[in-house]
C-alpha cells in the first residue's frame, strides 16, 4: 500500500492504494497556514494506518518551488514561494514521521507527468512534458524516464518569451513582470482584462496573446528536450479547448519548419493533447512518486 499527497495552493488531495484502479482512500483538505495544514495531513495519514495497515512509501507533490538537492540541509522545503506563509517549509521532514518507508517528493508538475507516464497518455515515452495552464504554469520535463534536475528543478513556467508586436502590457509575475506566466496563466488573464478565465468568450481578442505565449514555451520544449509528445492540462486549457488548435498552430508558425521530426508533421493532434488522467493527474502524481521513492530506495 502506498500514499499519496498532492500538496496544491488552494487544496491538498490525499490518496491511499497503488493506482487508478486502486484507489482504496481519498481525502480533500483546504490548504491554509503550513502549520495546520500539515497537521490535517498527517492526521490522514495516521488514520489510514490505523485503519488500512502500513504504508510502503509516501509520495509528496507540491507546489513550489522546493528544494530537492538531497545534500542541502534544506531537502524537503517548499522555498520561495508567492503562497504567502509557506516559505522555508519543511514538507518532508514534517510527515516522514508518519511512515516507515522512503518519502518521494517533486513539484506537482513532475509528479503529474511521472503519472502520464506510468498510467496515462505517455505510456511508453521516455521523453516527454505535462504542460499545466491554471492560477499558474508548470511544466513536468520528463528525459530519459526522469524528471530533469540539475541544482534544482526546472521552473519553465517563468521562462522569457517573444512579445507580440505592440503588446507592452507589463505581466503579473511578481518576480518578472511579464515571463510565461506573467502573461499567459489564469492569474494573468484575471490582471489584464478583469474577467475570470474559465468565463472568457472563444473569440476574446485575449486568447490571441495566450496562444502565443505557449506557443513560445513549445517552441522551447522542443528545441531544449525534444519531448515526444507534449501534453498540456490545466484549468485554462480544460475550460478553453480551443487554445489547441490555436496553440498547435503558433508552434507550427515558431519552429518553421526548422526541426525535421515525423511527431512534428501535419496537424500535431497527437503532438500536443490533453493528458489521460484528466484532474487525477495531480493526487496519482503522488502515488506515482511513492512507486518511484520504492524502486529507488
Ligand atoms: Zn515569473
Amino acid at each position: 500500500m502506498l500514499a499519496g499527497v498532492e500538496l496544491g495552493g488552494t487544496k491538498c488531495i490525499c490518496v491511499l492504494g497503488t493506482g487508478p484502479n486502486d484507489l482504496r482512500a481519498q481525502e480533500q483538505i483546504a490548504t491554509t497556514g503550513p502549520i495546520e495544514t500539515l497537521d490535517k495531513i498527517e492526521a490522514v495519514l495516521r488514520r489510514w494506518v490505523t485503519e488500512h495497515g502500513p504504508v510502503a512509501a509516501l509520495g509528496i507533490a507540491s507546489f513550489g518551488p522546493l528544494d530537492l538537492n538531497k545534500a542541502s540541509r534544506r531537502y524537503g522545503h517548499i522555498i520561495s514561494t508567492v503562497k504567502s506563509g509557506w516559505g522555508e517549509t519543511d514538507v518532508v521532514g514534517r510527515l516522514s514521521d508518519r511512515i516507515g518507508g522512503p518519502v518521494g517528493f517533486h513539484t506537482d508538475v513532475n509528479g503529474a507527468a511521472l503519472a502520464e507516464g506510468r498510467w496515462g497518455r505517455a505510456r511508453g515515452l521516455s521523453n516527454f512534458a505535462y504542460v499545466t495552464v491554471g492560477t499558474g504554469i508548470g511544466v513536468g520535463l520528463i528525459v530519459d524516464g526522469r524528471p530533469i534536475f540539475g541544482i534544482n528543478h526546472t521552473e519553465l513556467g517563468h521562462i522569457r518569451v517573444a512579445r507580440m508586436i505592440n503588446d507592452t502590457w507589463p505581466g503579473c509575475c511578481p518576480f518578472h513582470g511579464d515571463c510565461l506566466e506573467g502573461l499567459a496563466s489564469g492569474s494573468a488573464i484575471r490582471a489584464r482584462i478583469e474577467e475570470a478565465a474559465e468565463r472568457v468568450a472563444a473569440n476574446d481578442p485575449v486568447w490571441e496573446g495566450v496562444a502565443f505565449s505557449l506557443g513560445q514555451l513549445l517552441h522551447t520544449l522542443v528545441l531544449t528536450a525534444a519531448p515526444s509528445r507534449i501534453l498540456m492540462g490545466g484549468g485554462v486549457m480544460d475550460g478553453q479547448p480551443h487554445l489547441f488548435s490555436r496553440v498547435r498552430d503558433k508552434l507550427r508558425l515558431s519552429l518553421n519548419g526548422y526541426i525535421e521530426a515525423e511527431e512534428l508533421r501535419g496537424d500535431l493532434l497527437d503532438y500536443v493533447s490533453p493528458p489521460g488522467l484528466g484532474a487525477k493527474a495531480g493526487p496519482l502524481g503522488a502515488l506515482a512518486l511513492a512507486h518511484e521513492a520504492l524502486a529507488t530506495r
